[in-house]
């Protein structure tokens, strides 16, 4: 997507050309088809003028707008206003969504005196009826007639579905744009598909079903149901955008992509929700993420993208923390959360968009292995990889991280060669902690729940296991806890009985809550303890050096992460 579509697309003047006789084509066969379904005429409610002038002959309103448009919605003009007034420190370009209102009408002299009061702020009017998504009742005629009322309160651009303008004889649809121009407003005219993405080809027609109503503004909107919809997406973007301004993105946890990067890929801007909870759309984020997390005014065509693949993965801490890395070390790179559900899926954006890197959650780490050209040799003794790099040959290339996560915390506090470590839990975490472990020289020790899967784990990795009754008799230098007892949402509060704490450091990999009830008791039997926390940030720490080659600044991520676990514990 770096450029690789746009060389697929024909050049400006030709393509232009070509588009705007396909344009005149288009809009008299949509005059012709709708003489013949014989609609009523709607005459438009702003103006009685006969002789309105053609749209054509006057100017177009300047317009200031940014790459980030916050949707703002609000059950009550109250609401709505209120969440504007907060909106405008995230961005001066915002739309209102007037039929999230029960009276949108009653509502129109108090935008007007906002627009009044923020003459920096570039609005759009947006009032969707029910039968494309939306939520105003009201008919055709009645959503005009708001649009063009919200205009000449000081709108600058007022949506309008593609539906509803083929439902405009021509007549009427000059009337309707001379009457927005003439209250200094610009048309957008907008495509929602809220069950799929179709392939680029196929958003391309639609943009095409747009421009044949010659709006300042193209918007195709449609809802993701892989990551690969997004390249889609964003191949729509790259080709339109060389004819007019446009607007593309697809809805849904999925869509994400083409939320952050569709202005990257020349759209004329982005939606983003004035705040978490209040959104206008499926899958749409904050303007604060856009603009913190996701770092939407930097991205450009050098920006490295990076990903952290799962499912759910919408809470990941990963994003903020190499986003704070990024930051702080001046390395022009993102991470976007991706949801997977194929590994097929990830592996295409990872070719096609294409990405730098991504930090894969189970069950990837060990269905990512037949598809490395190469890996770490840990990696490939302990069959799970969670860092994956793009090498400069388009490759593949699998490293494990987990590893340091669990080793690092530990060698900073004790001598591992020759140390006894119990390790409890036989999974993925666990695998990592006993083969990093071993291969320090510690004698390590396995109790599982499931015996066997103890058994088969220390065979593999050369460690001894324990059965659970044999705890309380035997000491360690330390306990790594490897199951999820004790986080948040989990009943089973404790791995082991407060009796078979027998260790003089206690390590939970469990980092929410940050101080779990292993750690309290660890705590309160004086032992040192460490926070699973510690291991999230080592792990990152080295994709981060994996994947930039630059030192980690360990403290400040460590300082983000533990910051939003405790904001998100309150
Ligand atoms: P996993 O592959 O599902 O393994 C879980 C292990 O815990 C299994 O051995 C399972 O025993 C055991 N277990 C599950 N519930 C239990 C219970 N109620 N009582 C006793 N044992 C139980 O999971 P994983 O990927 O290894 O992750 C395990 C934990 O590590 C998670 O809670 C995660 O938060 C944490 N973790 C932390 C980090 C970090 O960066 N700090 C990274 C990775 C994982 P059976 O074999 O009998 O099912």
């Amino acid at each position: 997507m770096r450029g690789k579509a746009r060389n697929d697309s024909p050049p400006p003047g030709r393509s232009g050309a070509r588009v705007r006789t396909s344009l005149r084509n288009r809009l008299q066969s949509e005059q012709k088809a709708f003489k013949m379904r014989q609609l009523k005429e709607m005459p438009l409610a702003v103006s009685n003028s006969r002789e309105s002038p053609p749209a054509q002959t006057q100017a177009v309103p300047r317009l200031r707008v940014g790459k980030l448009c916050v949707a703002v919605q609000g059950a009550s003009p109250a609401e709505l206003f209120s969440r504007a007034e907060s909106a405008i420190n995230d961005s001066i370009f915002i739309e209102f969504r007037l039929d999230f209102l029960a009276k949108p009408a009653a509502a129109l002299s108090e935008l007007k005196a906002f627009l009044n009061r923020h003459r920096e702020v570039t609005a759009i009017a947006t009032c969707r009826r029910k039968a494309f998504g939306g939520h105003f009742a009201g008919s055709l005629n009645a959503e005009w007639e708001l649009l063009l009322k919200a205009a000449e309160a000081g709108c600058h651009i007022v949506d309008l579905e593609v539906e509803s303008a083929e439902q405009l004889t021509r007549p009427q649809l000059a009337r309707f744009r001379a009457a927005l121009r003439a209250a200094g407003a610009a048309l957008l005219v907008s495509s929602h598909d809220f069950s799929r993405t179709r392939r680029p080809d196929g958003l391309i027609q639609t943009a095409r079903r747009i421009a044949a109503f010659e709006p300042e503004f193209v918007k195709v909107v449609s809802t993701a149901r892989s990551l690969a919809d997004n390249l889609s997406v964003l191949r729509m973007v790259e080709d339109q955008s060389l004819n007019a301004h446009v607007v593309g993105i697809a809805m849904g946890e999925e869509g994400l992509i083409s939320r952050i990067l569709s202005p990257r890929a020349g759209a004329a801007f982005t939606f983003a929700s004035a705040a978490e909870g209040a959104e206008t759309a499926p899958g749409q984020v904050s303007a604060r993420a856009l603009l913190d997390l996701y770092r939407l005014e930097q991205l450009d065509h050098a920006t490295r993208i990076y990903g952290v693949a799962g499912n759910p993965i919408a809470h990941s801490l990963s994003p903020l923390m190499h986003v704070t890395a990024f930051r702080r070390e001046n390395v022009n790179a993102v991470m976007l959360p991706l949801k997977v559900r194929t590994l097929d899926d990830l592996l295409t954006v990872i070719r096609d968009l294409p990405l730098d890197g991504v930090a894969v959650t189970m069950p990837l780490k060990q269905e990512v292995l037949p598809h490395l050209a190469n890996m770490d040799p840990l990696t490939a003794k302990i069959g799970a990889c969670n860092t994956l790099r793009t090498g400069a040959d388009g490759k593949l290339y699998g490293f494990n991280t987990d590893v340091a996560g669990v080793v690092r915390p530990l060698e900073r506090r004790m001598r591992l060669k020759g140390a006894r470590i119990l390790v409890l839990g036989a999974g993925g975490a666990a695998r990592a902690a006993v083969f990093g472990l071993v291969e320090q020289g510690a004698e390590v020790y396995i109790v599982n729940r499931t015996h066997e899967k103890a058994v088969a784990l220390a065979r593999k990795a050369k460690a001894h296991v324990l059965k659970q009754n044999a705890l309380a008799k035997n000491r360690f230098d330390a306990i790594v806890n490897t199951t999820p007892c004790g986080m948040t949402g989990i009943k089973q509060q404790l791995p082991i009985e407060e009796d078979e704490l027998n260790a003089s450091l206690v390590f939970d990999l469990v980092y929410t809550p940050i101080e779990t009830p292993l750690l309290k008791l660890a705590k309160a039997r004086g032992l040192a303890v460490v926070s699973g926390l510690e291991m999230f940030v080592q792990q990152g720490a080295r994709q981060f050096e994996i994947w930039t080659g630059k030192p980690a600044p360990e403290s400040e991520m460590l300082r983000v992460v533990e910051l939003e676990l405790r904001r998100r514990a309150q």
